[in-house]
């Protein structure tokens, strides 16, 4: 009896480790090497909507797991971009204004400087200046979106591998040869050199044209971050933002935020094709907040128009979608606080 007893606990013993090592080895699995994030600044449901309408359909949509986001910040019910861009970078909810620190004003390390020290490779990609409220929480610290300058300055050391948007006159262009940035200007095309990191400005000024004169630029960038981000072995960050759907809903103009809209929308597809082939890339679509308050009143869909009225020309507290694709996109499903995108990216990657 005692020799059976003793085997019945060998067995079980073997059981419970075989059993332990196979959930050890799904959960890995799930596991992305890479994470691109795409920021659709402004972009709420009825923004989609509107989109999806007027270009007859979207890449947003091929998605299959979608949650929803609170997007409060920690002095406002209804956030700015800075503190939606903290959220997200950092896992924290900042007063309106902040850029990269908590409530307390204190810095908070940033999902871009945590993959750096980690040795992951990085990049930003926006249609609006680097410095900006999305693009600059996620390597500066400063306590107003509005200090371009001391954010451009955040930036050197860092060790960001590629970077495209605008903003050149922030940035110190000596310092960046100093840190061994090649230093492009112009639509592209974009060439990669393996010894150097990149930044590619869109030209010579602070703010990149609408999309009608901007052409393909956002998805050239993106492709071109992509490819660039690949050749680390260890995995990437990818930020890219859609900036302008913001401004076209701050400037109550359906059109404009749709065509930017349908812009980003072309980035995400890129990002969605190269992780449907990588098989280790996470792809996560989101907004910071919703612009504009936009309900759709009427449209057709034989003709691709829509009648959309907005109630405001600020941002609005109503929730907004995230999609995403990839190994650990189902922790993506429900209803989440800003804050809980990057402490779930932080947990995909180990951090
Ligand atoms: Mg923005
Ligand atoms: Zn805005």
């Amino acid at each position: 009896m005692k020799k059976y007893l003793s085997l019945l606990l060998a067995l079980s013993l073997l059981f419970s480790s075989c059993h332990q090592g196979a959930k050890v080895i799904t959960e890995k699995a799930k596991k992305p090497l890479n994470i691109i994030l795409l920021i659709g600044d402004g972009m709420g449901l009825a923004q989609i909507s509107a989109a999806s309408v007027m270009n007859g359909g979207l890449a947003l949509e091929m998605f299959t797991v979608i949650g929803l986001v609170k997007t409060s910040s920690a002095d406002d019910y209804i956030t700015d971009s800075s503190a939606g861009a903290t959220a997200y970078s950092t896992g924290e909810k900042t007063y309106n204004g902040a850029v990269g620190l908590g409530a307390d004003s204190l810095p908070r390390i940033t999902l871009v400087e945590l993959a750096e020290k980690n040795g992951l490779s990085t990049g930003l990609v926006s249609t609006c200046t680097i410095t900006h409220a999305t693009p600059g929480s996620f390597f500066g610290h400063q306590k107003s979106r509005d200090m371009h300058k001391e954010i451009a300055g955040d930036f050197y050391g860092k060790g960001i591998d590629f970077v495209a948007g605008t903003g050149k006159p922030y940035f110190d262009l000596n310092r960046l040869t100093d840190d061994h940035y090649k230093i492009v200007t112009g639509k592209g095309p974009f060439t990669f050199d393996p010894l150097s990191k990149h930044i590619w400005f869109y030209n010579d000024s602070i703010d990149p044209p609408k999309v009608a004169e901007r052409g393909p630029w956002l998805l050239d960038a993106t492709n071109a971050g992509i490819s660039v981000l690949t050749h680390n072995k260890k995995g990437f960050f990818l930020m890219v933002e859609g900036s302008q759907i913001d401004w076209g809903g701050h400037d109550n103009d359906l059109n404009y935020m749709a065509s930017e809209l349908v812009d980003f929308d072309k980035a995400v597809k890129a990002a969605l094709d190269f992780a449907k082939k990588d098989g280790n890339t996470l792809v996560i679509v989101t907004a910071d907040h919703e612009t504009g308050g936009l309900s759709l009143n009427g449209g057709s869909l034989a003709a691709k128009k829509i009648e959309g009225s907005f109630a405001s020309t600020h941002h609005s507290g109503i929730m907004v979608p995230v999609f995403a694709f990839g190994p650990g996109a189902e922790q993506f499903q429900g209803i989440m606080e800003n804050t809980d995108i990057f402490k779930k990216m932080k947990s995909l990657y180990g951090f």
